[in-house]
């Protein structure tokens, strides 16, 4: 599959009932990956990176909350969990798993997965294991990266998302080639509302006490590939594909290098 045939996620994003544009059918060995680490640490964007190497869906939970955010008339689930997310609270786990488990069929589809943002708590993770064993789709590695928390709060507070196509920007780091406006799509970049320092506060508490011991849970799976979350996104990247590549056989890590390159 060509790059420009990258699955558009929209059965992710909208829901089972829409379907996505371009649906893989002949992958050999999809890639499925759940991405770890704190807000603000750059997975969002490294998701983005791998997709276009790998193409694997970018499959990220925040960004059905938004893309349910910006309907008309959001069901009060969702009006719920959006509260939830302005405060920078994690949405409660019944309401993230009727969501995901809605989507089952984009984590069994033929083109693999990069999960962003899921799971976050214990019991989202071994939920997703029963549902992945169920299936027999298993994970192939969970990357955790990681960054001191000062230049998390940096990163999260220049932080821009394209309004349409969900592309990451920094202010800084990363910036847009035309002031505010998506490289890709040409639509307004917006910060975030739970980017805004309030919220980023209650975001780093509700990974310290919900999500990090997840990595403990991966690493007793052997599945936990850690990465130096510091630097810029294409050190990052290079480091994510270094360490992917270590631990997978070497004809399979070999697709990491070959296809997809930009
Ligand atoms: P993200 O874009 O992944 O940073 O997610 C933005 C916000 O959506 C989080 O701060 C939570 O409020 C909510 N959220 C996204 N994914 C989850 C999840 N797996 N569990 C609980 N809350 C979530």
């Amino acid at each position: 599959m060509a790059p420009s045939e990258n699955p558009n996620r929209i059965a992710w994003l909208q829901g089972p009932s829409a379907k996505c544009d371009v649906v893989p059918q002949c992958y050999s060995r999809p890639w499925r990956l759940v991405l770890l680490g704190p807000p603000g640490v750059g997975k969002g964007t490294q998701a983005d990176l791998l997709n276009r190497r790998l193409h694997a869906c970018h499959l990220s939970t925040g960004d059905v909350f938004r893309s349910a955010g910006s309907q008309p008339e959001p069901s009060p689930a969702m009006t719920e969990a959006l509260a939830h997310m302005r405060r920078g609270e994690l949405v409660p786990d019944e309401t993230v798993w009727k969501i995901v488990s809605e989507r089952t069929s984009c984590l069994t589809c033929a083109g693999g997965f990069i999960l962003d943002g899921f799971p976050r708590t214990l019991a989202q993770a071994v939920s997703l294991q029963t549902m992945l064993g169920t299936h027999e789709v298993p994970l192939h590695a969970v990357l955790n990266y990681s960054l001191p928390t000062d230049q998390i709060v940096k990163r999260l507070g220049g932080r821009r998302t394209c309004e349409k196509c969900k592309a990451v920007y920094h202010v800084n780091d990363r910036p847009p080639k035309i002031e505010n406006r998506c490289d890709r799509c040409d639509s307004k970049l917006l910060q975030r509302e739970d980017d805004r320092p309030e919220s980023i506060e209650v975001r780093l508490e509700a990974y310290t006490q919900s999500t990090e011991p997840l990595i403990e849970y991966y690493k007793k799976l052997d599945l936990l590939v850690q990465v130096d979350g510091s630097g810029s996104a294409e050190d990052i990247f290079a480091r994510t594909i270094l360490n992917l590549g270590s631990v997978r056989k070497v004809e399979f890590a070999r697709e990491l290098w070959v296809y997809g390159q930009e």
